[in-house]
């Protein structure tokens, strides 16, 4: 791609806070905004599904050291390399899954696009931002998402009726809990996800959404946490990012990683003693053509996600020392937004967990109401893909040892009758029957809980110099007890043999696995306080920088209990509202 000698802006990482950025800054300055994403693009149909390519599709280039699961080490010792999706780290008491390509997170996020209780920004956040500041913000980024609940259904053997919905919301009455719809990121048709209509479009019809990307109404398949082959997902790339380059011919450069940002001085040359009124220099690698490159901008936007902008940032100041004025509040207040994942086992109910959407309700724990900040979490329900569900029930013979003996017993004796001149096998059907029945996922939940961990975990260097978290976990115990009561209450509902907590949660490892990372470059009315200004007229500027913003999960100030996408997306509208002084709109026109 050849690129300008100076843009107006660059902005790092195309998730929900680059993406939105991307579409209002080129709409200020057309054809003058480049964006760079490490990771590559994922045109319809190009989410990997085969065990080799999945097992392949993870994110660790050759000079990362960073800390990751062994058979990923191993993996890339094989290839040299690995530039896919699957971003998993693992730190002491901590692991994260993240995700590099165009669209980020919400490449395999679950959708749910949700508000988060007006108490949660009565404490850590700058003075006079809270819920009714940003609410105009959560509209805009509703509408652009297209964030609906699931469509209605008519019966149970309407192919809109999902059981595991339904069982989540007779748990949560069994509990005196209450169980709302969630709004979900799902392409269901133009007319439902974009227009208000009360009904979606036929199951599988493709149509183009409203900024014209192509998408199908959702198949119901239960993938969306692998990547939506069929382009149902309202990711990122079809609404924000393509209307930035359709409309306003932002630039957009994949498999681009940033390495470092310098400030400019009067003459243009790398000042790390500047503040950025001249601008900045941006490193980076451009992997697909094997070489290391670099753009000027007058204004930077860092978006590489809560570990992504906190490592270059971190990096910046403490390695290459291109930008020491940043506060020394920076790593400070990370928070895995008290993230839980847990299973409940080979049940009596049937839940039919591969089917639909992978959320679509939440359990209310004391989170929006009656409010109980040291025990307030969400449970959401989840589907996994079917692939998985025919991984788990391998473990048949192991759940169900007799079950299989007597199988095994039954392929003899059908063996030997048939040995009988003239006998006809009758039994291939029912005994192919008797394997599949009673599949291990048709009768087990997945449990997703999120919510008010205590925020004080902290995002520093190792010293290889890459990401490290240091993550105290018990003084977050009463929220993971909290949670671990009501799961072993849902085994008891559905009949379940086995709550399962996820498994690095046993006794010695005692993890915990966050999909949702915030902190670490926090908003603040002071440097003294956070990293980045929350003062309504510099908004997300960096304390101590001009013309050099973050934008995205790493400027929450603490967990927000509820998925944050909604949170993130609103809060870069806002910020990208400040930088171009145009009132924003869901037309992105
Ligand atoms: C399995 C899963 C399910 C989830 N479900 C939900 C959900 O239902 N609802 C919800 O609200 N949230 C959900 N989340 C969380 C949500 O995806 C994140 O909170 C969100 O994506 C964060 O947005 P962001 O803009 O901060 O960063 P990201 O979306 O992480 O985007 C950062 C981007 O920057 C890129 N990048 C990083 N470093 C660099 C660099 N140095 N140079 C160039 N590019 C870089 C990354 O590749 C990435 O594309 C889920 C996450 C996962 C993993
Ligand atoms: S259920 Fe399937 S089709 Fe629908 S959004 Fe998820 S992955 Fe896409």
């Amino acid at each position: 791609m050849p690129f300008s000698s100076e843009y107006e802006a660059v902005i790092i990482g195309s998730g929900f806070g680059g993406a939105a950025m991307c579409a209002r800054l080129s709409k200020r300055w057309p054809g003058q905004v480049l964006l760079l994403e490490r990771g590559k693009a994922y045109p319809l149909g190009s989410f990997p599904r085969s065990p080799n390519d999945l097992a392949s599709n993870f994110w660790s280039p050759r000079d990362d050291t960073s800390e990751r699961p062994r058979h990923v080490a191993r993996q890339k010792s094989d290839k040299g390399a690995l530039l896919g999706m699957f971003d998993v780290r693992s730190f002491a008491r901590m692991d994260t899954v993240t995700c590099a390509g165009l669209g980020g997170g919400s490449l395999i996020y679950a959708n749910v696009f949700l508000r988060p209780s007006a108490r949660n920004f009565e404490q850590h956040w700058p003075q006079g931002l809270n819920l009714a500041t940003l609410a105009p913000y959560y509209d805009i980024a509703q509408s652009v998402l297209g964030a609906r609940t699931i469509p209605p259904h008519q019966n149970e053997q309407d192919r809109r009726f999902i059981l595991r919905t339904q069982q989540f919301q007779q748990f949560a009455a069994s509990q005196q809990l209450p169980s709302k719809l969630s709004d979900i990121a799902v392409y269901f048709g133009h007319g439902y996800s974009y227009a208000g209509a009360a009904q979606p479009s036929e199951i599988g019809l493709q149509e183009k959404n409203r900024y014209g990307a192509v998408q199908t109404s959702c198949t119901y398949c239960g993938e969306c946490d692998i990547g939506c082959n069929v382009h149902a997902k309202n990711t990122t790339d079809l609404n924000y990012l393509h209307a930035a380059r359709a409309y306003h011919g932002a630039q957009v450069q994949t498999q681009a990683r940033v390495n470092q940002i310098v400030p400019l001085n009067a003459a243009g040359e790398d000042d790390a003693s500047a503040d950025g009124q001249h601008g900045y220099r941006v490193y980076f690698d451009d992997f697909a053509a094997g070489s290391a490159r670099t753009v000027t901008a007058k204004r930077v936007v860092v978006s590489a996600g809560t570990l992504g902008s906190n490592e270059l940032l971190l990096r910046c100041r403490d390695i290459y020392r291109s930008l020491p004025r940043l506060s020394a509040r920076l790593g400070q207040r990370f928070s895995g937004n008290g993230d839980f994942l847990a299973f409940a086992l080979d049940g009596q109910r049937e839940i039919n967990s591969t089917y639909g959407p992978v959320i679509t309700q939440y359990t209310d724990h004391h989170l929006f109401e009656n409010h109980d900040p040291e025990r307030a979490f969400l449970l959401e329900d989840a589907s996994v893909p079917t692939h998985a569900g025919w991984a788990v029930a391998a473990l048949q013979p192991v759940l169900h040892p007799w079950d299989r003996f007597k199988m095994l017993l039954s392929v003899a004796w059908e063996a030997l009758a048939s040995l009988y001149p003239g006998r006809k096998s009758q039994r291939l059907g029912s005994l192919i029957q008797q394997l599949l029945r009673h599949d291990v996922t048709q009768y087990s939940a997945v449990l997703l809980c999120m919510g008010i961990d205590k925020s004080d975990g902290r995002l520093q260097l190792n010293q290889a110099g890459f990401l490290d978290i240091d993550w105290p976990q018990k003084t977050s115990q009463p929220l993971y007890d909290a949670i671990l009561a009501l799961g072993e209450r849902f085994k008891d509902f559905i009949g379940a043999r086995l709550f399962m907590p996820m498994p690095n949660w046993l006794w010695p490892m005692r993890h915990n696995v966050t999909v949702h990372p915030l902190g670490g470059c926090t908003l603040a009315d002071s440097p003294e306080q956070g990293v980045v200004s929350g003062r309504p007229e510099d908004r997300g500027q960096v304390f101590g920088y001009q013309g050099l913003y973050v934008a995205d999960g790493a400027i929450v100030p603490g967990a927000l209990g509820a998925n944050p996408a909604a949170t993130i997306t609103a809060l870069s509208e806002w910020i990208a509202h400040g930088i171009t002084g145009q009132q924003p709109d869901d037309t992105l026109r």
